[in-house]
């Protein structure tokens, strides 16, 4: 069989195909694989995205014998959410969004169980119980549940012209509600990153929005203000792009029309009410951490603790993904990536990591310090790290192009801690970056 499969392999080398070997290709090897008997050790995974259909590939790429389950509560395919905004703006379908399909699973013998939620675990046991009251024994389990919208108290129920950006579900609720609804105006609450990208999309789509933040200016966490004048500069670039920012203000409620089932208007903490038919809330995410948490692992409110092999506080348990916080061995503190790759990543040394035979063979995960990046109407921003004014500032700009700025913050050893920008990156941008990463002087990288 390994022959077989070896010279197929060879043929599609020889002529020429090994770059574009495809999925059909991958399935033929996959399916000439017996699949592993009903009493095979069964692993299974929680979580159907990033971090958890990464794992499921390694698994069966590790090992052929195991069998292996990946449940998750949506319903739809697993799907890349980074693209969820292009979803909204109408450039790519659903089948464009799509990681895994189930003639992709079926071949790889991954069992799928889309609209199943997991409700608990007994470690004793080595069980799971799902919402259908179905007890599923696993000989490991790998977490990978995630983040959820973090909503504000105003809104205690979405659909009918209240979503998030979180998930297809949502996104796909929304578009057919612009349409049914035939929305003219939006009200987005929260101005991070998915706020600022759902804006866009929306507007592509031909929809004035409104976006409200609480806080004196756009993209707190990401964008400094109180140094200089770096969030004005991208708040400026937003509204000659038609958005309107109401800033200090929260949603306090909204009405809705006659019908009920859409929404009329938006109110603000500052008296005013906003005409609008639809209203998304960006605010934030938090992990997905009760199941953990109802099984006595180690986890703490912000995250599933896992050690730097990935494993929680039970060895049979692995978690990653958005979910995981985990102990920064250069920075101190515990971390955790809200980004794809790393939640890929992770699910791939996690796989390794479960099925090695060997403790000193199992493969170290190290954090990956980054300084998120988007791109909104076509403006570049990038920040990270906290802002203090204690620090010493630098302020850069473009003396040509007037939104190509950044902030720059330095401890007084001469590490970047904090940094931002908005549009192209300056010159000194990519030292402050590898200053900030490696926790090196600026004057020893630049
Ligand atoms: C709008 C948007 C844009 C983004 N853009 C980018 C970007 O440009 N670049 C980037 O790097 N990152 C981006 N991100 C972040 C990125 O999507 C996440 O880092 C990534 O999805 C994390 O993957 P994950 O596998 O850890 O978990 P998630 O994607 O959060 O998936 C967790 C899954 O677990 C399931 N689940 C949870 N609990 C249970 C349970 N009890 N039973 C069954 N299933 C359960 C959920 O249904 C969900 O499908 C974006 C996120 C959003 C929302």
């Amino acid at each position: 069989m390994i022959s077989l499969r070896f010279n197929i392999l060879l043929s599609a080398l020889l002529f020429g195909a090994s770059a574009s070997l495809s999925a059909s290709f991958w399935s033929h090897v996959w399916q000439t694989k017996p699949a592993p008997l009903a009493t095979a050790p069964h692993y299974v995974i929680v979580g159907a995205s990033a971090a958890g259909i990464a794992a499921a590939k390694e698994l069966r790429k590790l090992r052929e014998d195991i069998r292996i389950t990946v449940i998750d509560a949506a319903r739809e395919l697993p799907y890349n959410t980074c693209k969820l905004p292009s979803y909204l703006a109408g450039k790519k379908d659903e089948h464009a969004i799509t990681i895994f399909t189930c003639a992709q699973a079926s071949a790889a013998h991954i069992t799928l169980r889309l609209g199943t939620r997991v409700t608990s675990i007994d470690r004793a046991a080595h069980t799971i119980t799902l919402d259908t009251n179905e007890v599923i024994s696993y000989e490991k389990l790998f977490l990978a549940t995630g983040t959820r919208p973090r909503g504000i108290p105003s809104v205690d129920q979405f659909g009918d012209g209240v979503y998030t950006l979180n998930s297809l579900e949502h996104a796909q609720n929304m578009k057919h509600y612009i349409e049914r609804a035939h929305v003219k105006r939006a009200v987005v609450v929260g101005t991070g990153f998915t706020g600022l990208e759902c804006a866009e999309a929306l507007v592509k789509r031909g929809i004035q929005v409104t976006l409200i933040t609480h806080r004196d200016n756009i993209a707190p966490y990401i964008l400094d203000n109180d140094g200089c004048d770096i969030a004005d500069v991208a708040a400026a670039h937003l509204k000659r792009a038609g958005v309107d920012i109401c800033t200090n203000c929260q949603v306090t409620g909204y009405t809705r029309a006659s019908n009920g089932t859409s929404v009329a208007s938006v109110q603000l903490s500052t008296g005013e009410s906003l005409q609008a038919q639809l209203l998304v809330v960006a605010t934030g995410v938090k992990r997905n951490v009760e199941l953990s948490q109802q099984a006595g692992i180690v986890a703490d409110p912000v995250g599933i603790l896992v050690n730097e092999f990935l494993c929680t506080s039970d060895p049979a348990i692995y978690a990653g993904g958005d979910v995981a916080i985990i102990k920064h061995r250069k920075k101190g503190g515990y971390w955790g990536s809200k980004k794809w790759s790393d939640a890929k990543k992770q699910g791939k040394i996690a796989a390794y990591n479960m099925v090695c035979r060997e403790a000193y063979l199992m493969k170290i995960y190290e954090p990956r310090i980054i300084v998120p990046s988007t791109t909104v109407f076509g403006l570049s921003i990038a920040g990270a790290g906290v802002f203090d004014s204690r620090m010493k500032i630098e302020y850069s700009f473009d003396t040509v192009c007037a939104t190509r700025r950044q902030v720059v913050y330095r401890d007084e050893k001469g590490i970047v801690r904090t940094l931002c920008r908005v549009g192209k990156p300056l010159p000194t941008w990519d030292a402050c970056k590898a200053s900030y990463i490696t926790g090196t002087p600026l004057n020893a990288v630049a």
